[in-house]
């Protein structure tokens, strides 16, 4: 082994692990930020489940309510996937300094050089097709100008989070092809013909003319590019909103079993209203104060949380949304950005002044409005739409509940409103004895 090799075998190795350390403290940041909440028990099968992450996380069911941009989404999707494959070969290749292990351990094996072939060329042209997919997503967003993609909530960071993930994927193709292209031109000098990759090897031909040397230059240019894209993508992953490649699984997991639009009773007002209409009713004894909805991100429970980190900002939510659609300043796609935002506030403020740091901040009120949370009418178009089932509206009742019944926070009428209900058991202001009152006249 020269030394060259061992030399490239250490820079692997140390690149490799530097970035697989790096992405896994943020990941773990990540699980300790979703375990801040409360526990919800979620009742469902494990048929149920992998039902569920089969269909909507991996067959994407639920993006093909809008067909054109679920199509240009599976491209890459797939593409993303599949793409694995050749990064496995790059992965053994830099652990033991060889080139094209696979294809060389195959070449004598008919069925398996064959497979290899095809699996290589399947991967050049899906990353081709992403290429002019990824130009397709950045013109929705900049020239186009996609009306989901221009809220007031995506500029700044969410909109370069999403511009950079696109350039990105450009570049990384670009070197794959660099490396298949200039490695297929080296064989096929060599050996007469190139490797049987049909676009990397129309690129190669165009490439025959320059040295070897400089194809070999260009073969580890386009070798290191992708595999430092490749790292840079797993570092970068945990702070982006490409999170969703891998949460959206757990996410649609632990999917909640209960019809859409049931809103929970709270167990504490449940209790008194059965005690009112039954004086036999025992009321349970509970442990601790009673605290009605959420404050704060440690009020939520944890599937609400996974739900704001799994958020994809797509905005199908928000455009769904009615309040949105009238002019209200409520879009759900800010609910779950700002409970992502509010969490990674709070593991910031954890590692800057230790574990007992407390800012005096919370989720209601510095982060959510009450006047968003008023404006949702529990449609459940959020919830409905979003491909990845997440419920904003879990953590706008939640919020909605806390201002209301611990801040006393809502508008006169509505006040007027829970008196009558309260007194009347009913939003009017009779007594109940007078509700057939208009019977009479008839
Ligand atoms: S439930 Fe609320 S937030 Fe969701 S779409 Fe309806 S109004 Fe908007
Ligand atoms: S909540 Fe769902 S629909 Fe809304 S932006 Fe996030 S991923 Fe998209």
């Amino acid at each position: 082994m020269s030394f060259l090799t061992i030399v490239q075998i250490v820079l692997f190795i140390g690149l490799v692990g530097a970035s697989f350390f790096v992405a896994f403290r943020k990941f773990k940041e990540i699980y300790d930020n979703i375990m801040l909440g409360k526990p919800e028990q979620i009742n469902t099968t494990l048929g149920f489940r992998i039902k569920n992450m089969l269909l909507i996380a991996l067959g994407q069911k639920k993006m093909f309510k809008l067909t054109f941009a679920a199509l240009l989404h599976m491209v890459i999707y797939v593409s993303f996937v599949i793409t694995q494959i050749e990064l496995i070969e790059i992965f053994i290749d830099g652990l033991v300094g060889s080139h094209r292990i696979l294809y060389h351990a195959f070449e004598n094996i008919q069925f398996l050089h064959t497979l290899y072939v095809v699996v290589i060329n399947f991967i050049e042209i899906l990353s081709l097709l992403t290429f002019f997919v990824t130009i397709i997503f950045i013109l929705r967003r900049t020239t186009f100008r996609v009306a989901r993609f221009q809220m007031p909530e995506l500029k700044g960071w969410p909109w370069r989070d999403a511009l950079t993930i696109l350039a990105f994927e450009l570049i990384l193709i670009s070197f794959i092809f660099l490396m298949n292209g200039a490695d297929s031109a080296l064989h096929i000098k060599e050996n007469g013909e190139g490797y049987g990759f049909i676009l990397s090897g129309f690129f190669g031909s165009m490439l025959t003319g320059l040295p070897n040397l400089s194809l070999e230059l260009l073969e580890k240019l386009g070798w290191w590019g992708h595999l430092c894209m490749v790292m840079t993508f797993l570092v970068y992953l945990p702070y982006s909103k490409h999170l969703h490649i891998m949460l959206a699984f757990p996410n649609t997991f632990f999917s909640r079993p209960e019809a859409k639009g049931e809103i929970h009773n709270m167990p504490a007002i449940q209790h008194e209203v059965q005690s009112m209409l039954d004086p036999s009713f025992v009321v349970p004894v509970t442990d601790g104060e009673i605290k009605f909805g959420a404050k704060d991100v440690y009020d939520l429970s944890w599937k609400s949380l996974l739900d704001a980190y799994t958020c994809t900002e797509c905005g199908r939510c928000t455009a769904a949304c009615p309040a949105n659609q009238t002019g209200k300043k409520l879009s759900p796609r800010k609910i779950m950005m700002d409970t992502r935002d509010r969490m990674e506030d709070i593991s910031k403020g954890k590692k800057e002044h230790g574990p007992d740091f407390a800012d005096n901040k919370s989720l209601l009120g510095d982060y959510i409005t009450g006047e968003e949370l008023r404006a949702c009418t529990t449609c459940n178009a959020c919830v409905e739409e979003c491909p990845v089932n997440i419920s904003p509206l879990s953590i706008i009742i939640e919020l909605r509940r806390n201002l209301i019944m611990e801040a006393s926070d809502s508008p006169t009428e509505w006040n007027n409103i829970f008196a009558n209900l309260e007194n009347n058991q009913a939003p009017w202001q009779f007594s109940p004895s007078d509700r057939l009152n208009w019977t009479q006249e008839l």
